[in-house]
């Protein structure tokens, strides 16, 4: 039988707390309900933790760190995450249903982008479990130096719903590689795959507590968890917004902290550009996922002198997107993830448009047939006529609109480019190689894309610059975050210090 329950089951989905192995009621016996954004429908009723569950899940993660996984030999540790990659594996088809279902993602790119990811994280990282080592230092004198890299502890993870399980996977790889224990909160738009991910937990053989997931809000679950004096590292990802408020909340303890933010990336297309790549580019920059993707490139930068020919195809190519049924293997783009966000999303097409830009498509939501009708879709909107100070250019609208930026020069572009409280990402297309590295080089972005975008490998190191955030997700740099160095000194000579007198 499978672990998994199918998104075509008919018992209602009813999901617990996952603290310290058992799956629990919330002290208060609170629970909320997640819609399927594209009907609108209720999709799963859900524990809802806050403070008193919290400190439950800290304490026993911390039990689970100071017991049973720190005794565990790194390669058995890795030996487990990488059954957890495999479990994944095995029950992806299921899994995608139901982030589809729980997210509103087109089922084409949970099928064939997040789950294949989230088993890669979880295989990569169970790799370095047995290579995360201490280095010796050529000190002088008769005195032996070297480091150990040692788990920092406890570690509260916070994430957010674009990519649910896969941004799960960016947190629990690398912590639980280096030795940690975690409590995790998703967010309370898409719990429902974290709480089945809690089950091949359960079954690839993590002892209790090592793992906890306590899905909830994030005004009490999540801000419990990231003033817990209980955890040593805090990590999140989301709005900026709510990133200065962890930064504030960490500081109170001084506990260990990153932030993966949001971003207002430029992407930006040279007259000598392949066109076809160009437009591909462009659009695989703003819709995918519904743009809702923090280093989406909303800020389509295109040289003045192809403006005509680059956005007539990029408008011809935007109208052949097909939004709708998020199941069916044919959309590209599904619903938004809630009301809430969908109406954010109008909000600045207004805004835009006092603003003074064109709107060259879409601008409103589809009009779709039966269930649909309730669900939160948006076209593919394309404003033109942006200069980079408007609200649209410079605000993280986290939808699939998208504002065209003309510029005449190189010096005037990476001016624009950089004027941005943001640095996640950027993406340029041009067939001049200097002209790309030297952009690469210039450009204030943790990641920078050239006649590409959207590029993820578990091995490759992904976070901002600025008010993007710190800290690097995946590759070895991960790892960094997850782990103390020691410096351990040792004397050779037998002789006694002489500083104050033989
Ligand atoms: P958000 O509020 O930043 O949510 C991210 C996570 O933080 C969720 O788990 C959320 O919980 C939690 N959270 C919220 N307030 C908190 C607090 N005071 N203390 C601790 N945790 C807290 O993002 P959102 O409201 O879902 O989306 C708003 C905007 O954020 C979007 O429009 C977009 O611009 C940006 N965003 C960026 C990313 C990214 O990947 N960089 C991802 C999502 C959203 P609950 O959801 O349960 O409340
Ligand atoms: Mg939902």
């Amino acid at each position: 039988m499978s672990s998994v329950q199918p998104v075509e089951s008919n018992t209602p989905r009813k999901y617990q707390l996952f603290i310290d192995g058992q799956w629990v009621d919330a002290e208060s016996g609170k629970t909320f309900t997640t819609p399927n954004p594209a009907t609108g429908e209720n999709l799963a009723e859900v524990s809802e933790a806050d403070k008193a569950d919290i400190d439950k899940a800290v304490s026993a993660a911390r039990r689970a760190f100071e017991g049973k996984w720190s005794k565990m030999s790194a390669r058995d540790r890795g030996r487990i995450l990488y059954k957890l990659s495999k479990l994944i594996e095995e029950h992806s088809s299921e899994l995608a249903a139901l982030e589809t279902a729980d997210n509103g993602k087109p089922i084409k790119e949970s099928t064939y982008v997040d789950l294949p990811q989230v088993a890669e994280n979880f295989e990569y990282f169970a790799g370095w479990a047995t290579k995360i080592e201490g280095e010796t230092i050529p000190v002088p004198g008769q005195m032996f130096n070297y480091t150990l890299r040692e788990p920092v502890g406890v570690c509260g993870q916070i994430i957010p719903w674009n990519f649910p399980l896969l941004m799960a996977a960016w947190k629990l790889a690398p912590a639980l590689a280096a030795g940690n224990t975690v409590v995790l909160k998703p967010a309370e738009q898409t719990p429902v795959t974290a709480m089945e991910l809690g089950k091949l937990i359960q079954e690839a053989g993590f002892p209790e507590g090592v793992v906890n997931i306590v899905p909830g809000y994030g005004e009490t679950a999540g801000a419990a968890l990231a003033a817990h004096p209980g955890i040593d590292k805090i990590a999140f990802t989301g709005s900026t917004e709510v990133g200065k408020l962890i930064a504030r909340a960490a500081a109170e303890n001084l506990t260990k902290v990153s932030l993966e933010l949001g971003g207002k990336a430029p992407n930006i297309v040279f007259a000598d550009a392949d066109m076809d790549q160009a437009v591909n580019g462009a659009m695989m920059g703003i819709f995918f996922n519904q743009g809702q993707v923090c280093c989406a490139g909303s800020r389509l930068f295109v040289e003045e002198k192809i403006k005509g020919e680059f956005l007539d195809r990029l408008i011809e190519k935007a109208s052949r997107i097909n939004v709708g049924d998020p199941m069916d293997k044919g959309t590209h783009m599904g619903p938004q993830v809630s009301e809430e966000q969908l109406n954010r999303i109008k909000s600045y097409v207004d805004v835009a448009q006092k603003e003074g830009a064109t709107m060259l498509a879409g601008g409103e939501s589809p009009q779709l047939a039966g269930a649909f009708q309730k669900g939160y879709f948006f076209q593919p909107t394309i404003f033109s006529d942006v200069n980079n100070q408007m609200r649209v250019a410079q605000e993280e609208i986290f939808g699939p609109v998208v504002s065209v930026i003309t510029f005449r020069d190189e010096d005037d572009l990476i001016r624009q480019a950089n004027d941005t409280i943001y640095g996640l990402s950027a993406g340029i297309w041009t067939r001049d190689i200097t002209r790309a590295h030297r952009f690469a080089k210039e450009i204030k972005a943790g990641v920078v894309w050239i006649n590409t975008f959207n590029m993820f490998n578990a091995a490759s190191p992904f976070g901002g610059y600025k008010q993007s955030g710190y800290g690097r997700e995946m590759g070895k740099h991960a790892l960094e975050m997850y782990t103390h160095v020691k410096s351990v000194w040792v004397d050779l000579s037998g002789r006694p210090i002489g500083w104050f007198g033989k």
